[in-house]
């Protein structure tokens, strides 16, 4: 402001001194006193015509929005266009900042599992995720600020959106919900702001399934537990209630032994399916001898065949072919299991006198195969995806006689899946079945390597 006064003062008395002396020089008639005040008017005029254009650059700049450089870098139109500069920069920042951390808080939504839309308090849609878009089908160019209730049409959710309380989520199908496909969704709108809403959605489809599978199960094995707890049930009373000869008693009392057995074997195949799901799978350190396993496998099948056929005059017909020196590596109780069930299906399934072959072969990739073919019913194509759920029977009443729980196969596949193996179930109506388990080849080797001394 200094500077300006100054330079204010010195045009006037520049022009005053120029008017003077131009008046005293030139002898017109004008006295000096006429010259200096005409020399201080165009002085002023001059330091007006100055000024003038420097504002006019000043404007001119705010007018063009270019803030890359300051218009004028001395005087008070200098500071003006500097101070300017200064704040539109520093204006400019912050909005960068903030659209910054919008595009992060727009980033970590789009990041989340959970499908998230924004919705305007007149209920149209301002912003969704991908997996938003996926869950309720909409679009990002075509469907952004449309209502939410042109484009999510099911009856639960209009009624929800409508009901104004919002306090529980709502459970509904998703768009690509089909009867082959159920896709369930739990959706829950909050508001906040000024009467926006916040939609979360959670795709609950597999929880569902969970659930329903977990209550299946408590509901198959009550009934399991519960049909031979009735007849154990029935049988005591008939002993406590009814005069029994001797032979009477004895045959009550070996039906109640074998009803309790059956329970016992749910019990124990139950125990094991737990085990097995609850564990950490096998190492590879512990290396079982294949010849042994079968060994244990074979007379437990002999013993097996006997029992289930005691009057008939041929049991089955049962080859097992291995070779010496193959080992697996995996929990040797577990592979027992798995392979015995096999073979132990085989036997009783397929009528007596019916042949059985029990192989393991080590394959010329390094993987080795245990197979058992059998020459029993066979399965129709149908029930195969089905054979390794829990409780799944084809031939219920001969799996029953027979003393089966239809956990089998599930623990079977579980010990597949546990030593990284693939379970293979070929089988042909009134021909037989083939049922293999194909370990890795990192689980196998011909022959055990010689201990380092
Ligand atoms: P289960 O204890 O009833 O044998 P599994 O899980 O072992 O249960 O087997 C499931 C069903 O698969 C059996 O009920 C039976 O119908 C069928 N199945 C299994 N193995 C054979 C086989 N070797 N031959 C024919 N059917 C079989």
């Amino acid at each position: 402001m200094f500077w300006r006064v100054l330079f204010f003062v010195a045009c006037l008395l520049a022009g005053g001194s120029a008017g003077w002396f131009a008046a005293l020089r030139s002898g017109i008639a004008a006295t000096e006193w006429e010259g200096l005040a005409v020399g201080i008017l165009f002085g002023g005029l001059v330091w007006f015509l100055i000024d003038w254009s420097r504002a006019s650059r000043v404007l001119r700049w705010l007018r063009a929005g270019d803030v890359s450089e300051v218009a004028i870098s001395t005087g008070l139109w200098g500071e003006v266009s500097a101070r300017t500069r200064r704040l539109v920069l520093g204006r400019e920042r912050q909005l960068r900042d903030s659209q910054n951390r919008l595009q992060d808080f727009l980033l970590a939504f789009q990041a989340s599992p959970n499908g998230v839309m924004l919705l305007d308090a007149q209920g149209s849609i301002e912003w969704f995720n991908e997996t938003a878009a996926t869950h309720f089908g909409l679009d990002a160019q075509r469907d952004m600020l449309q209502h939410i209730g042109n484009l999510v049409r099911e009856p639960g959710f209009v009624r929800y959106f409508a009901g104004h309380d919002y306090r529980d989520e709502l459970l509904m199908p998703g768009r690509e919900n089909t009867s082959a496909r159920p896709v369930r969704l739990s959706v829950h709108l909050y508001p906040y702001g000024r009467g926006r809403l916040l939609l979360l959605s959670r795709d609950v489809t597999a929880l569902e399934q969970a659930d329903a599978m977990r209550r299946d199960f408590v509901a198959n094995v009550s009934h399991e537990i519960r049909t031979p707890l009735t007849v154990l049930s029935g049988f005591v009373e008939t002993l406590q209630t009814c005069a029994l000869t001797e032979p009477e008693r004895e045959r009550y009392l070996a039906l109640m032994a074998q009803q309790a057995d059956r329970m016992q074997i749910l019990v124990s195949d139950l125990l094991t399916l737990s085990r097995l799901e609850g564990s950490p799978p096998p190492g590879l350190s512990d290396w079982i001898a294949v010849p042994a396993l079968m060994q244990q496998i074979e007379q437990d099948a002999r013993a097996l065949s006997a029992a289930l056929n005691p009057a008939a005059q041929r049991v089955h017909a049962l080859v097992f072919d291995y070779q010496a020196g193959g080992e697996i590596a995996g929990a040797g109780n577990e592979l027992f299991s798995a392979m015995s069930n096999l073979v132990g299906n085989a036997i009783r399934y397929t009528p007596a006198g019916g042949d059985i072959v029990v192989r393991w072969l080590p394959l010329s990739d390094g993987r080795a195969e245990f197979s058992v073919t059998d020459t029993g019913p066979g399965i129709a194509p149908e029930h195969l995806p089905r054979l390794t759920e829990r409780f799944y029977r084809v031939d219920h009443s001969r799996s029953r006689d027979t003393g089966g729980t239809g956990l089998g196969l599930a623990i079977v596949k579980h010990v597949a899946q546990r030593h990284g193996a693939e379970l293979g179930i070929q089988s042909t109506p009134g021909k037989g079945s083939v049922f293999s388990i194909i370990f890795p080849a990192g689980r196998c080797r011909a022959q055990q390597l010689p201990a380092i001394s």
